[in-house]
Order: structure tokens, then sequence, then C-alpha cells
């Protein structure tokens, strides 16, 4: 009889049981790899999340955040690589999904030893993980990295990058919200319609730039008094209104939710009288499960641009940087999500669903009929 056989050497409950936060090995994520990264001399502490290689090198940038636990920097990996894979299929890159998360403050901990053990976590893996920005990194910081390891992009200019994504982030948006008017009023065209961008930070302003020069109307709202004035500088025409209660209630043709996620609230949808909903903010969606927020957008009759896709144009701008970044075919690439978004409202009217579950399926069928059923190894077919 082994010492384990006895009962009393048995835990009353086996941990396993207890605690059954989704892991890499749960079948709802599959990742293909999780690599924890320990550096002590540096502080650093990081988890690299590759969850899937069918397509191409994992894309996916690196978020430096205060986690209270371990376990919750690795459920952000999971979760956050898990939704790179998708954004990347979906926007038409040969890149698979990854995310990387370094625990800490970056405030007080980051320094240059510390982003660069890291580079060399990233290094180690010898391409099959690209990194770039997230919360709480920066382009120079991504300068640092790229000091210990090749597989960085959303570098500055001079260290040969793309420069700021908000440039093809702004531009992918109004692209996929070209697409949408085409699909609800049968025009390109958004002369004369009415948009209401929430947040007129780095993406809303930009985006704002071109919906005036197409000749759209533009209502705005920010919590920054600074973001409103330099947009009134540089677009006095530009009307204001005090809140995004305010904003969505307001006779728009076009939501642009720019600033934070969940945007897309219960109250919201009902309020919202707006047709289309399109802008870049991240993680719209305030409850995005069966028979949620994005079922009741399409009962109300509201157009919903899946963020993820239309948001794409920054991730395209800097896995440019893959090729030695050149501008016009970043750009040839952000304007493609005209067809990518047409095919995903396309799909959602066909089959009866929400835009959102069609822009699932249809990232989940290109990373099966197009990616390989082996993982991506560098140098290797
Ligand atoms: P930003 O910080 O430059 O701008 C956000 C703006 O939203 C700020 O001016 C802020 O004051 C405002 N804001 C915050 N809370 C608000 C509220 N409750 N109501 C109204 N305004 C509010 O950020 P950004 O780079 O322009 O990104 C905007 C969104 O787009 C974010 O969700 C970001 O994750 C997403 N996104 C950005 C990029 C990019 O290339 N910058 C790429 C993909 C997705």
């Amino acid at each position: 009889m082994t010492t384990l056989s006895r009962p009393e050497a048995q835990p009353r409950t086996a941990p396993l049981a207890r605690f059954r936060a989704p892991g890499p090995f749960d079948p709802a994520h599959g990742h293909e790899q999780v690599v924890y990264c320990n550096d002590a001399a540096s502080g650093l502490r990081a988890i690299i999340a590759v969850h899937s290689t069918a397509l191409g090198p994992a894309l996916g940038g690196t978020r430096y955040y205060p986690y209270e636990s371990e376990d919750a920097a690795l459920a952000d990996a999971l979760r956050l690589s898990k939704g790179m894979t998708y954004k990347n299929a979906l926007a038409g890159l040969d890149l698979g999904g990854g995310k990387a998360v370094i625990i800490g403050d970056p405030t007080r901990e980051k320094s240059e030893a510390l982003l660069r053990a890291y580079g060399r976590f990233v290094q180690s893996l010898g391409g099959r993980y690209v990194t770039a920005c997230d919360v709480g990194t920066y382009v120079a910081d991504m300068d640092v990295i790229h000091r210990e390891t090749d597989f960085v992009v959303g570098r500055s200019e001079p260290h040969r990058g793309a420069g700021d994504p908000s440039v093809l982030t702004a531009f992918g948006v109004f692209t996929a919200m070209r697409a949408c008017s085409d699909h609800v009023w049968g025009t390109v065209s958004l002369r004369g319609r009415t948009v209401g961008v929430a947040g007129v930070g780095k993406v809303g302003h930009l985006l704002v730039g071109h919906l005036l020069e197409a000749g759209a109307n533009v209502v705005v709202t920010d919590v920054s008094d600074a973001a409103v004035d330099r947009l009134r500088r540089s677009h006095p025409q530009v009307d204001v209104v005090a809140d995004t209660d305010a904003l969505v209630r307001a006779d728009l043709d076009v939501y642009a939710p720019c600033a934070l996620g969940g945007a897309l609230d219960a109250a919201t949808v009902e309020a919202l009288r707006a047709r289309v909903v399109c802008g870049s903010a991240n993680n719209q969606l305030a409850d995005d499960g069966e028979g949620g927020i994005p079922e009741r957008l399409v009962e109300r009759g509201i157009t919903y641009a899946p963020d993820y896709l239309v948001n794409s144009g920054g991730v395209i701008q800097v896995s440019d940087e893959l090729e030695g970044f050149v501008f016009e075919r970043a750009k040839h690439r952000v304007e493609k999500l005209f067809d990518a978004t047409a095919a995903v409202l396309r799909r959602a009217e066909e089959q009866g669903i929400s835009p959102a579950r069609a822009a699932d399926h249809l990232a989940e069928e290109r990373i099966t009929t197009i990616g390989s059923s082996r993982m991506y190894l560098p140098g290797r077919r």
C-alpha cells in the first residue's frame, strides 16, 4: 500500500476540484503554450501566453499591471491571448494570438534591467511570440526590449518602428463605419450623417478628422476638458455634449465609443438612438453572454460592428514592422477592413445571429481553413 492511498494522506478536498479557475489546459481556452518568466535580479515576474500559432507567430502586447495575484495575472494572459488569436485572424493577418503580462506597478517598478530581462524571455521563444505595447507599456519600452530581442513591434520610428498605431486604428474605424453605412443605408458615404464620438483621445480625435472630411456632422463628449479643447482648436465645427448619457440619447446615426470598455451596457442599448455602433474602444459589450447585449442590439435594429475587428488597424500597422514598415502597405491592409466588416454583417444577417457571433465564426473558419494544424516553428514548415 502506498502512502498516498491511505485515507489520512489524502487532502480532504482535492485542491483542483475546489478551484476550477480555467487554466491553459481547459478545453474552453486550448492554449498552446504558457511560459512563466522569473528574473530575481531585476524583479521580473511575467507570463507569456501563446494561445495559437495556427496562422503564424503569436502577436499580442505586453500588459504591465499590479495584479492582485498570480492567478489573476494568468487569467488575464489567457483571456487576452485568446482574443488576439481571433483579432489577428479576422484582420486577415498571418499571425496567431498571444499576450504577455508583467506583474507589478509600472509607475514604480519598471526599469531598463527588468524590460531587458523580459526581452530575453521573448527572444528565448525564437519568434513564436512577438510582443508589442499594451496597458502600462509604451513605444519607448519596446525600444528597450528590442535591445534584447528581434521579436518586438510597436517600436519608435528611429528604431524602424511604425510610430503611433492610433493613426491606422482611426482610419480602420472610419473604413469599417463606411462598410456599416453601406450595409444599413446602401451607401458608403457618411455625408450628412450625424456621428457621436465618445472619447476624443488619440483615436477619437483622428476619427473626427476623417468624419469631417467625409462630410459628416460630429458630436463628441469626453471626461477630459483638455481633450475636448484640443479637438475644438483643430475642428471648431464639432458639437459637444456633457457626457456619454447625453450622447447616446442624442439624435445620432452612428455611435462611436472610443473611450473605455463596457460602453454597451443594458441601459445604453435601450437608450441608444443610433442605427450603427462602430468605434475603437476594446471590449465594448458589457455582457457578451448568449442572449445578452449582442442579441438585444439585433432586436433593437442596431448594427454593431465588432470592436476587435474595427479597431484592428493598430495591430495591422505595428505588425507591418515584421516586414520592414511601409506605411502605404499597412494602410492598404487596413482598407481591407471594409470587406471584412461587410462579410461579418452579411453573415450575421444570413444566419440570423449577431455580428459579434458572426465575427467569431468567421475568425474560427479562417484559422481552420488557412491555418496549419501544427504549431508554428520558426524556420520550419
Ligand atoms: P486615449 O487614452 O488616448 O483616449 C481615450 C479618451 O477617452 C480620453 O480622452 C479620455 O479622457 C476619454 N474618456 C475616458 N473615460 C471616458 C468616459 N467615461 N466618457 C467619455 N470619455 C472618456 O486612448 P486611445 O488610444 O484613443 O484609445 C481609445 C480606445 O480605443 C481604448 O479603448 C483603446 O483600448 C482602444 N484602442 C486603441 C488603439 C490605438 O491604436 N490607440 C488600438 C485599438 C484599440
